[in-house]
């Protein structure tokens, strides 16, 4: 009878699906109260949310997911329950590979750009769950280091979109083995959820034995209040808006070494990693605070139970694990994390992108600029694909100008080797300048070059056609090769090479190239704009013998034309 049941309502769905639109309305708000007991791996939810209408028509039907290993218990609009109808909704967005999808009938109509409040109440588990990555053939014991998310008794940690819907969405499906069909989504959800606050007051209850911790991307604002079990913490969270926030909590026996900016949250018998992060404390906060200023709001470190996890970070929170004594890894970690404490940005691309530029400096600091750029290098293939696409086709406009986008390949990858270039170019001096006046309040929509005009100001240089290439639009990355070389001799004997350099490409940048002569080498940088030349001539003490265009501080599309060999005379 109920399989019956449930074929009826599948059938009668079969229609109305079919003109389901899915991400019609946005979650402008979130009022959650969440309750975990990690010894029954149970999440339970109730609370408000409060829906917009983002499409061009007039609404009454909304589809409400979470993740699949969670169930929809009630949903009520003005304290009376709604008709709706929950079904399995396979999409990659979830670790489980698939929602559970409420699909409400709304009392009346709502208009586009009109809202609506919805009492909601779920509950389920969160096991530890790699479905969507071994049904593209990842194997288990390698996708549960990357798909770790899960309430256990002993340690838990859960994500939110992207990984774990723990708190509701409304998304088309998104599939792993389609190209980049998950990461849209994802990005897309992003992007349209970046205004929309969030309140949390998160409830965990523990035994009689242990004492656990809560942690979550965002510093608490307040005691949280109820729980209702014997043992019990609670934490009250407020985000203002998202932005590019991903949502997690964190809950286990964690030690907590406080000593601001920084909150150090460590497992028991990890003392020696903890131990490793206070003593590179320090010389990350002079760092730091010598370049973006004195790191003052709250972050925190929080340790992985399975030190083989794969790392995450979103917002204030970076989950690493603190098992190993990795002084250089705790280096450039903490100054990522107090690049944020110092400067606090709405733009992804400053916020994440000097984060990761200047986890590069700093490795630049311990081990010279090779270091760096290696460093860097490791950036590079998170984007070099998608931006071959925008080379290959620049008509398809599939580009993402890093001024507006929620990919994260791009706000931090890419972002870091634009800093990095800005540094090149302008110099230590004039780009801390730029930062130190830097303020997130005056980087809004009304000054759209407010970053190019501090650094141009700071520089006396005008960057107005890199901001344009790089920052602006997506014209791709620049291809340099050498055209052309001419070697010739004064009367008095002194060398010179004239240099031609060409950028196949449709972004312009400057390049530095390296002179290879008899018993030294020589670097000189040159500004190469799009699918354009550029001519220098440099003297030289000895006969060239090799140009190397670009040390890697320039991410390109082609690296395989960077060397000429000049033929002797
Ligand atoms: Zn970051």
């Amino acid at each position: 009878m109920k399989f019956f049941c449930i074929l009826c309502v599948l059938c009668g769905f079969a229609s109305a699906a079919l003109a389901l639109e899915r991400e019609a309305f946005i979650i402008s708000k979130y009022d959650l109260e969440i309750r975990v007991e990690p010894e029954q791996q149970r999440l339970g939810a109730r609370g408000k949310i409060t829906l917009r209408n983002d499409s061009a028509h007039p609404q009454k039907i909304v589809a409400l997911q979470i993740s699949s290993s969670l169930n929809w218990r009630s949903i009520r609009v003005e304290g009376k329950a709604v008709q709706f109808v929950s079904q399995p909704y396979t999409s990659d967005i979830d670790h489980t590979g698939a929602l559970s999808e409420a699909i409400v009938t709304l009392p009346l109509e709502i208009k586009p750009k009109d809202f609506v409040d919805l009492e909601i109440g779920y509950e389920g588990v969160i096991p530890l769950d790699t479905t969507r990555l071994t049904r593209v053939g990842i194997p288990e014991g390698i996708a549960k280091h990357t798909s770790w998310d899960q309430i256990s008794p002993s340690f838990t940690a859960v994500r939110g979109a992207g990984y774990v819907a723990w708190y509701p969405i409304t998304t088309e499906s998104a599939d792993f083995s389609e190209g980049n069909s998950l990461f849209e989504v994802v990005d897309r959800w992003k992007a349209r959820e970046a205004q929309a606050g969030m309140e949390i007051n998160l409830c965990a209850q523990f035994t009689e034995s242990t004492v656990l911790r809560i942690v979550m991307n965002e510093p608490p604002r307040k005691n949280g209040s109820g729980g209702g079990y014997d043992h019990h913490t609670c934490s009250g969270y407020r985000f203002e808006t998202l932005g590019t926030v991903t949502p997690t909590f964190a809950i286990a026996e964690y030690v907590n070494q406080s000593k601001a900016p920084l909150n150090l949250d460590s497992l028991p018998g990890h003392e020696a990693g903890a131990a490793t992060y206070s003593n590179a404390l320090e010389p990350a906060m002079k760092f730091v605070s010598g370049w973006f200023g004195q790191p003052s709001a709250e972050v925190t470190i929080a340790d992985f139970a399975d030190p083989n996890s794969a790392p995450f970070e979103s917002g204030t929170l970076l989950m690493a694990s603190l098992a190993a004594e990795d002084s250089k890894l705790a280096g450039i970690n903490l100054v990522h994390e107090l690049v944020h404490s110092a400067l606090p940005s709405s733009r992804p691309w400053v916020y994440e992108g000097l984060a990761h530029f200047a986890e590069a400096m700093y490795r630049q600091e311990q081990g010279g600029r090779q270091a760096a750029l290696d460093f860097l290098g490791l950036h590079r293939a998170a984007f070099l694909d998608s931006e071959k696409e925008v080379s290959a086709a620049p008509e398809k406009k599939v580009g993402q100008p890093l001024a507006v986008t929620f990919d994260e390949t791009y706000y931090r990858s890419k972002a870091a080797y634009v800093w990095w270039m800005l540094r090149d170019m302008t110099g230590d001096d004039a780009l801390k300048e730029a930062i130190r006046k830097y303020r997130a309040e005056d980087d809004n929509d009304k000054a759209p070059k407010y970053v190019e005009q501090l650094i141009e100001a700071a520089s006396k240089r005008d960057l107005s056609w890199f901001f344009d290439d790089w920052v602006y639009r997506d014209r791709g990355l620049p291809d340099f090769h050498v055209q052309s070389v001419h070697p010739w001799k004064t009367e008095k004997g002194v060398q010179f090479i004239t240099v031609t350099l060409e950028n196949l490409g449709s972004a312009g940048a400057e390049v530095p190239f390296t002179i290879i002569f008899e018993g030294g080498e020589i670097t000189k940088r040159i500004e190469v704009r799009a699918k354009a030349t550029a001519t220098t001539r440099v003297e030289l003490p000895g006969t060239a013998t090799q140009i190397v265009v670009n040390d890697g501080s320039v991410p390109e599309s082609d690296v395989t034309n960077n060397v000429f060999k000049i033929s002797a005379p």
